[in-house]
């Protein structure tokens, strides 16, 4: 969001308009749409609804929601002024002035490309699993990726597991990247489609995950 702040703040001072636009446009279609929504869908709909990392991932939502609102405003005059209003910020959208962008973090830049390579190496792999049919979607894979990277000792394994949108992950330290994909034996929990260890461990919840089966149970005694 801040490159996108910064690149929109220079093409308006340069009265580049499309570029605008464009940065705009692939910032939403690809790394919101493609990428941080999908990663972060599954705390969104299945995390508990005050869990920490479902809160993060709706404050930068929301954070990302007026930023784009200003940088829209003098294009897409009246859809941001209606989007501006129908959030609680009050007043209109053409009375602010362009978010600042914050802070420039090169380190988690240069990690977040690092997983992204490694995401397309899973994804080629699984897409080829899928051809030969070993495996009928991508969260019924077992990845076991041999990372040349140190970014997959830095953050942990539940994390990784998130990011790449797969159930089952084995990391290994490698000289180079590859990956191998089996069949989870897994069962897939009903609730998040996860395949996970702990399905079937619960007597009470046998077709939860241990995750899914703590939001259950909170759910319930919150409305009973
Ligand atoms: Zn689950």
């Amino acid at each position: 969001m801040d490159e996108v702040i910064r690149d929109c703040r220079s093409a308006y001072e340069a009265f580049e308009f499309h570029k605008v636009y464009h940065t705009l446009n692939q910032f939403c279609a690809v790394d919101l749409s493609s990428l941080y929504i999908d990663i972060t869908k599954d705390r969104m709909y299945c995390d508990a609804a005050d869990s920490a990392l479902r809160r993060a991932t709706q404050k930068v939502m929301h954070e990302i929601f007026y930023a784009l609102c200003r940088l829209l405003a003098p294009i897409l005059a009246f859809t941001a002024e209606e989007a501006w209003r129908h959030s609680e910020a009050g007043g209109s959208v053409h009375l602010e002035e362009f978010p600042q962008p914050q802070h420039r973090d090169n380190d988690a830049s240069a990690q977040v490309a690092e997983l992204l390579r490694l995401r397309s190496v899973i994804g080629q792999a699984i897409e080829r699993a899928r051809q030969e049919k070993l495996i009928g979607n991508t969260l019924e894979a077992r990845v076991v990726l041999n990372s040349d990277s140190d970014v997959t000792e830095k953050i942990d394994k539940e994390e990784l597991e998130e990011f790449f949108i797969v159930s089952d992950l084995t990391i290994h330290q490698a000289k180079e990247a590859s990956v191998s994909v089996t069949k989870t034996p897994y069962k897939k929990c009903a609730r998040c489609w996860r395949h996970r260890p702990t399905v079937g461990a619960s007597k009470a919840h046998p077709d939860l995950c241990d995750r899914c089966e703590s939001v259950v149970i909170a759910l319930s005694g919150a409305t009973r």
